[in-house]
């Protein structure tokens, strides 16, 4: 399997050269040169193995550069003892034809590390094919997740530098914990004064700056990245959706070829088009239903076909999700145009100079026959954390009750009862103060970030989560903050190259 760049300027490269490189010099995105299909005999042949062995069939495939050993190799460190469950991506029954998928038993117990466990593996990998001899330095802008779960991820991995900026005072007291008492040789975390958008231009500034590449270069050092663009990120997602209909067939909730539902709550569209990628492979799903919140760029857009980012920003209870510009959508645009890359650089330039773009009717029409979109609003996601967990006794996350929220709308709209999955992208500790206040209302006023999870957990029985207990008690050892003009220095300064 060879890649190419969604706007044309690189093609025919390999899996690892696609890694490495992460975002293409034209700035698209890499994408397969060609479609696998898959039939239900392989599908069935997911049944009786363990996750593992799904990831590997999976992503030998797409990584076909990579040896069987050399596969089998990453996704053992990827997904062993650090996750919490031994299915790693376990399915969990609400009721007949409802299922939760649960994504964060991982050690940041968010769904950023099914991909972010195993890219920094793909990576080592990917170096040593593409006789890179520069260390490779990954830099990050985070709004919580994705900074943590990068950090944990290259922790001490060899020939690999992490660099996470994120913004001062713009992420909760349990993610800001997470990040600053990060352990690991070749590990930073420094916050920005700023917002995170100051903090995500501010890298990719650092990224184009020749002054800064060519002063790393001759210290024997090179950027990537470790963002969702990155299609070493995407491909370990995929595995999951797969993943899930063999767990269905495997308890006999549906029979062979069934179609179902997914529904996923989104951001940078990377989660769902990773389903989107299976279902092009040949699993067999009825409608993928896009859920987001009060940032509701893709519902206007899956319902009338243009993009348009001109509107407010929405602080949300649902923050991983408040995005106005979804990245990967570009990816889908490509696949549905028929590799159309001029027609996508027109859409890509019209988005920064215009701030929207409306696709023609004919991607308009594909990407409605597979997609259902919804919102909902932050009291809607609080009704829905609190009456989940009063007729089931199952506590969702913020970003996970948008979900939710968004099917009930999609049942009541269409009245489709196929068996359906719901993606769930957190575990509910992760954001306590939300979901306590939700549950128990007046009885968390006044409590710390500790309290609240002591709280939840004795009221609900559920366990807080090792990577969430006793953050209080480790040392802070990340202590740097910058101005948002200073990261570029920040950098050379952590790199000791000035
Ligand atoms: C990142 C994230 C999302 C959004 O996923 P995308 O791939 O960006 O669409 C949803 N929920 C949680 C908890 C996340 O961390």
């Amino acid at each position: 399997m060879r890649y190419k760049s969604t706007r044309g300027g690189l093609f025919d490269i390999t899996s690892s050269e696609a890694i490495r490189i992460g975002i293409a010099p034209d700035g698209g995105l890499f994408v397969p040169n060609e479609r696998v299909s898959i039939d239900l005999n392989f599908i069935e042949s997911l049944v009786n193995v363990t996750y593992r062995e799904r990831a590997e069939k999976i992503l030998s495939f797409f990584l076909t550069d990579f040896s069987k050993e050399e596969l089998s190799e990453c996704v053992a460190k990827a997904y062993g003892e650090n996750f919490s469950v031994p299915e790693i991506a376990p399915l969990v029954r609400l009721h007949e034809h409802l299922h939760m998928l649960e994504l964060w038993h991982g050690p940041t117990c968010a769904f950023k590390d099914m991909a972010l466990q195993i890219l920094p593996h793909f990576m080592v990998k990917a170096i040593e094919k593409t006789g890179e001899k520069a260390e490779i330095v990954i830099l990050v802008a985070t709004s919580g997740d994705t900074g943590k779960a990068a950090l944990e991820g290259f922790a001490d991995v060899d020939g690999t530098h992490i660099v996470v900026f994120y913004p001062n005072g713009g992420v909760s007291e349990v993610q800001r914990l997470q990040m600053v008492t990060q352990t690991g040789m070749n590990t930073n975390a420094v916050a920005v004064n700023g917002n995170f958008d100051d903090t995500q231009t501010g890298v990719k500034r650092i990224f184009n700056d020749e002054k800064i590449c060519e002063a790393l270069g001759t210290k024997g050092y090179r950027f990537s990245s470790a963002n969702s663009i990155n299609w070493g990120r995407l491909v370990p997602q995929i595995v999951y959706y797969f993943s899930a209909y063999a767990d269905l067939l495997k308890d006999k909730s549906i029979i062979p070829g069934e179609k179902i539902n997914f529904v996923v709550p989104t951001g940078n569209f990377g989660n769902i088009l990773a389903a989107w990628y299976a279902m092009n492979m040949g699993l067999p799903v009825n409608r993928l239903i896009c859920a987001s919140n009060e940032n509701n760029v893709l519902t206007d857009f899956i319902i009338n076909g243009t993009y348009d980012r001109r509107r407010e920003f929405h602080k949300t209870m649902s923050p991983s999700m408040d995005i106005l510009i979804s990245s990967n959508l570009e990816r889908l645009l490509y696949e549905l145009s028929g590799s159309d890359s001029n027609l996508i650089k027109s859409y890509m330039r019209d988005l920064t100079e215009k701030g929207f773009y409306s696709v023609n009717n004919s991607i308009r029409e594909q990407v409605q026959n597979v997609f259902w979109a919804g919102f909902s609003n932050d009291s809607e996601t609080v009704a829905c954390i609190r009456s989940v967990y009063q007729d089931y006794g199952y506590v969702l996350d913020t970003h996970t009750a948008v979900a939710m929220d968004v099917y009930d709308k999609y049942v009541i709209y269409t009245g489709d009862l196929s068996p359906t999955v719901i993606v769930s992208t957190a575990s509910p500790f992760k954001f306590n103060q939300s979901v306590a206040k939700a549950l128990f209302g007046e009885e968390t006023e006044g409590l710390n970030e500790f309290e609240l999870l002591n709280l939840l957990s004795e009221k609900t029985g559920w366990k807080i989560p090792k990577g969430l207990r006793d953050l209080d008690k480790k040392e802070i050892l990340h202590k740097t903050v910058c101005d948002k003009d200073k990261m570029g220095e920040v950098v050379m300064k952590l790199l000791k190259i000035s």
